[in-house]
């Protein structure tokens, strides 16, 4: 049995990330302590409950499943509330990671799969972003996982620990078949926003910002599909498998959206108006964030299939009318 142990399998990206990878003939392993994912998202493998920060338990853990591979996905990712609690995101995000690589270096398993974001540029003048452009992160999320980035550099040197980083642009969408999709407890992404403002669930979507110096005032992200960005993640488990070493890959599409672009496709996809309001800036927001995937595309073979708004709206919604979570 070829196990991989995937650090937030409960969450969004986690959960997607375990169904690719028993695709791909895996056995995922999640480890979880439950805080912002959910147990009913644990479908396709075993589920050990755990707190990174307890040392014990991931070394128990390490040594239950004598996993070949990492993929630590678990982390707080919202950048208004970083600004809010630094303090929550170092210790959760960057002592967390250090204590699940010292458990991983420490168990021999010296293939590390790790969920970076492109907060870690910071505001780059809307330049097309790449793997080498410099990292100036502007909010406490982006810096907290700059740091984890740095360590597994320190901890390759060191003790010869490969990994590949993935930087994300914005996920969205979800599992075309519905198994699994996104659900946060308090939402804060645009696209759920948007489909609980169109379904009543909330009473309208704040913009966060209309006087940004882009086309329409609103910030503009790059968006991929949580299907493409995780077979991205099961292609860098074969690229350390491989023996490949380490590498850190952007995963963009080259294509930016401003917030109202978004709403305007969503409006088509559902055929429904979505109820806005207009607001301030949110803290920590970069006007635009968009990558390239030159190198995802030549060296990994990454193909992003999903990403187009039509797609990740349309799925997001028929998850959303499934009516998981409404419980
Ligand atoms: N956004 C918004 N209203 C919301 C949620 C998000 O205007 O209720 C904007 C946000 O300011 C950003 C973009 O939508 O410009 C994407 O934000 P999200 O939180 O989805 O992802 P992030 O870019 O922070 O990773």
């Amino acid at each position: 049995m070829t196990n991989v142990l995937v650090t937030g399998g409960a969450g969004y990206i986690g959960s997607h990330a375990c169904k690719v990878l028993k695709q791909a003939g895996f056995t995922p392993v999640t480890f979880d302590n439950i805080s912002t994912g959910w147990e009913d998202a644990v479908k396709f493998g075993p589920l050990e409950k755990g707190d990174l920060l307890d040392r014990a338990r991931v070394d128990e853990v390490f040594e239950k499943y004598k996993p070949v591979a990492v993929m630590h996905f678990a982390a707080f990712s919202q950048v208004g509330e970083s600004m809010k609690d630094p303090g929550m995101y170092w210790r959760n995000n960057v002592q967390g990671s250090l204590t699940l690589i010292e458990a991983a270096a420490a168990a021999g398993c010296l293939n590390f799969v790790f969920s970076s974001t492109c907060a870690t540029y910071g505001e780059q003048d809307g330049v097309m972003l790449d793997e080498d452009c410099a990292q100036y992160p502007i909010n406490s999320y982006g810096a907290s996982k700059r740091a984890i980035e740095d360590i597994l550099a320190n901890f390759d040197d060191a003790y010869g620990m490969k990994s590949v980083i993935f930087r994300y642009f914005n996920v969205g969408g979800a599992d075309p078949e519905a198994e699994v999709g996104e659900f946060h407890q308090p939402e804060t992404h645009l696209i759920p926003v948007m489909l609980d403002a169109i379904a009543g669930k909330r009473p309208a979507l704040t913009i966060h910002g209309t006087d940004y110096d882009t086309p329409d005032g609103t910030c503009v992200r790059d968006y991929v599909h949580v299907i493409d960005l995780v077979e991205a993640h099961v292609l860098g488990v074969k690229w350390l498998l491989d023996g490949k070493g380490s590498r850190v890959f952007n995963l963009g599409t080259g294509s930016g959206f401003s917030v109202r672009e978004v709403i305007d496709h969503s409006r088509a996809v559902t055929n429904q108006e979505v109820p806005y309001e207009e607001g301030p800036r949110r803290p920590g927001d970069c006007v635009k964030l968009v990558s390239g995937s030159k190198r995802a595309l030549d060296e990994l073979g990454w193909e992003p299939k999903l990403s187009t708004l039509e797609q990740m709206i349309g799925d997001a919604w028929r998850w959303h009318q499934t009516g998981h979570y409404d419980k």
